[in-house]
């Protein structure tokens, strides 16, 4: 067991075995003499672990064949621009800004073309997701872009967003294997992978086959073309070799476990914990709407500043590690992505508690 639990919203923490696996066979990797980062991408070896990985992905989201999977860099930030580049042949579209993220998608995306908002929270400071059973779109649009949960604010889509019919597109960085979807009901689903699934540097887009052409805008670069990496297997130039080996081992951690139904009911349990002392609290309040919560960020504020730093101090020095709120909103922020342990989560609201019986004068 290590010795602090690290609530971190992304790089984020891993599973320990995992990261003892990797550690195992740092110096050699099958028998090879080398690290899987001294590997050649163009080796059978590395083929090996990148086909893996897919395969493994495949299986675990029921991804369709008619989908792609591609390893891209880069971070999400440049998959907000790749988005229009790529899709956006009417130069317009649809988003739903619900929190930090899809609003900088948004801003990203009219460099390009006529962003409609489609529906939007800001005005309640992104503390809920608005209704999108009937969402004004005009005929015209290229596409919807959503983004499943809110990293910063805490919340979650809990309904699939109406698209009218058009190509759906949904960031899901923060929630990638946190519980099942159904990838047929999006057309695009991409997120980095360092919130849950490895260390930052890989994004996974999983895209509609049919939707990947040569049609792009004008001047769009052969490295931000979706075909030029789907024509390649993702190995039109050098990979993030050793982010996708980790993504393969945390999947096969998600499957030892039972899968993303199993993944989702312990996610559930120990965001519950700590939600339902949030409720009772009289120190802490939750920020999120009840019914928009996320199962993997949580945030929430004692209702002073200078208590919440008080607090965010006093965990650090009792091994609670990054619980700070992000600087747009302030307050604190717990992230229990799928490496969480529940003891983390159980240490968490029993600081909790201690601290708010201690009137913040916790010692
Ligand atoms: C972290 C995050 C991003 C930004 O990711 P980068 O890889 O730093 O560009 C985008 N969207 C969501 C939902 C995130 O959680």
């Amino acid at each position: 067991m290590r010795k602090t639990f690290n609530f971190s919203a992304g790089p984020a923490v891993l599973p320990e075995s995992v990261l003892q696996e990797a550690a195992d066979e740092m110096l050699d990797y099958k028998g090879s003499g080398m690290s899987v980062m001294e590997i050649s991408h163009r080796s059978a070896l590395f083929q090996s672990i990148i086909d893996e990985t897919e395969a493994a992905l495949r299986t675990l989201m029921n991804i369709p064949n008619d989908y792609e999977v591609l390893f891209l860099q880069g971070g999400t930030s440049l998959q907000f621009a790749m988005i229009p580049m790529n899709f956006m042949r009417n130069r317009k579209a649809d988003y739903i800004v619900t929190g930090y993220w899809a609003k900088k998608a948004y801003q990203e995306a009219k460099l390009y073309g006529e962003i409609h908002v489609a529906a939007s929270s800001e005005d309640d400071n992104f503390s809920h997701i608005p209704d999108c059973s009937d969402l004004d779109i005009s005929p015209d649009s290229d596409y919807v872009y959503m983004c499943e949960n809110s990293t910063i604010y805490g919340t979650k889509f809990h309904k699939r967003p109406d698209s009218k019919g058009k190509i759906l597109i949904n960031d899901i960085s923060s929630c990638f294997l946190s519980e099942p979807m159904n990838v047929s009901d999006y057309d695009m689903l991409f997120g980095g992978i360092q919130k849950n699934l490895g260390p930052a540097g890989l994004v996974i887009a999983i895209i509609r086959k049919d939707l990947i052409s040569e049609t792009v805008l004008p001047g769009t670069p052969t490295m931000l073309r979706y075909k030029t990496h789907a024509d390649k297997g993702s190995m039109y130039n050098t990979p993030p070799t050793y982010n996708i080996y980790i993504v393969g081992k945390v999947i096969k951690w998600i499957q030892s476990l039972g899968g993303l139904d199993k993944m989702k009911k312990i996610n559930e349990s120990k965001a519950a914990l700590l939600y339902d002392y949030l409720d009772k609290s009289d120190m802490f309040c939750g920020l999120a709407d009840k019914d928009s919560r996320s199962l993997m960020n949580i945030t929430f504020r004692t209702g002073s500043e200078a208590l919440d730093s008080a607090f965010v101090k006093a965990a650090g020095e009792n091994g609670i590690i990054s619980i700070k709120g992000h600087r747009a909103i302030g307050g604190i922020r717990a992230n229990l992505y799928n490496a969480m342990p529940i003891e983390g989560v159980q240490h968490l609201v029993q600081f909790m508690e201690a601290f708010e019986k201690s009137e913040g004068q916790y010692e």
